[in-house]
């Protein structure tokens, strides 16, 4: 089983080295613009979905190995990641041993941080993501689709009472889409909520679907829209662009490996694909018809994006 993977470039954490903690679509939210599909295993349940041992050597193990620099330690992977009760357990073993060779990341839709327990468990960390993309309860629940018990409300206050706690950085993440939650009157109501936590988050990503969202009619909004967001949102940045940067492939022996490894937590663009693929001076036919059974080629903004068939 693989726990570990990267370092992948992403857009705001430079190399980061990836930490998942769910198996695939196992989240308490199923929202319309997931890049990973549909939730199949829709729970708000805490345990230890993988076991926390073997996750720890697996990381150690990809720490030691890898031939790119690691600039952070993400938990982010097939769902929500403070699902996993060894979270904790997993934060203090990377900060006890690195101490701060690295930083350690969460992205999180930040649903779980009402309770007590998970933001004690998150306290070690140097940042946290949580996503706020609702202007009210109607639009949480249009968007992100919780599990029935879960309140806009509660979740806004855990956040607040989080802020408060956590000495690391706190980085919103807004997904802001086409006449869903891009109208002045969304965006106004958004950058209240921002305003009411108190710190000031230290940034607020502005993020549009760039890659290919669940549904259909998930669409990227206006110029207009975002640079609204943008004036008026506390501390805001646009990160409406793609990622660049290479993938580090070293661990895998060959491109089909790699690339059915890459997809299972994030969709690759065709260019993406085409130079794993030449670090292994394979052949680009030969390798996307070995792809075929498991994976959908999906054209999306221009773009011919490979994502792992479920
Ligand atoms: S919270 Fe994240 S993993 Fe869960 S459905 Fe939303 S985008 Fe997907």
């Amino acid at each position: 089983m693989s726990y570990v993977f990267g370092p992948v470039p992403s857009r705001r954490l430079g190399n980061s080295l990836g930490i998942n903690l769910t198996p695939l679509k196992t989240c308490n939210y199923s929202c319309i613009y997931c890049q990973l599909g549909k939730t199949t295993n829709f729970t708000n349940k805490r345990m230890e979905y993988f076991p926390t041992e073997e996750i720890i050597e697996e990381l150690k193990h990809s720490i030691e190995h890898s031939e790119l620099s690691i600039d952070y330690i993400t938990f982010v992977g097939d769902g929500e990641p403070t699902l996993h009760n060894g979270i904790g357990k997993i934060i203090n073993w990377i900060r006890k041993n690195y101490k701060d060779e690295f930083k350690i990341a969460v992205v999180t839709n930040g649903s779980l941080l009402y309770d007590k327990k998970v933001r004690n468990e998150l306290l070690n960390a140097d940042l946290i993501l949580p996503s706020i993309d609702a202007s009210d309860e109607k639009k949480f629940r249009l968007i992100n689709r919780p599990i029935f018990n879960i309140e806009y409300e509660k979740i806004i206050e855990g956040l607040r009472i989080f802020a408060k706690e956590f000495k690391g950085e706190i980085w919103i993440e807004i997904m802001l889409m086409k006449d869903i939650n891009d109208s002045k009157e969304d965006i106004e109501k958004i950058a209240e909520i921002i305003k009411s936590i108190d710190p000031l988050p230290n940034k607020v990503f502005i993020n549009t679907p760039v890659r290919p969202p669940v549904e259909k009619w998930v669409g990227i909004p206006s110029k207009k829209s975002l640079n609204y967001a943008e004036k008026i949102i506390p501390n805001a940045v646009s990160i409406s662009y793609r990622e660049e940067g290479e993938f580090d492939v070293s661990r895998y022996k060959n491109s089909l490996e790699a690339i059915l490894d890459i997809t299972e937590k994030h969709p690759l663009r065709l260019e993406q694909v085409e130079k794993i693929i030449s670090h292994f001076e394979e052949n680009t036919k030969d390798v996307l018809n070995a792809l075929a059974n498991f994976i959908r080629i999906v054209e999306y903004d221009n773009q011919k994006y490979l994502i792992k068939k479920n």
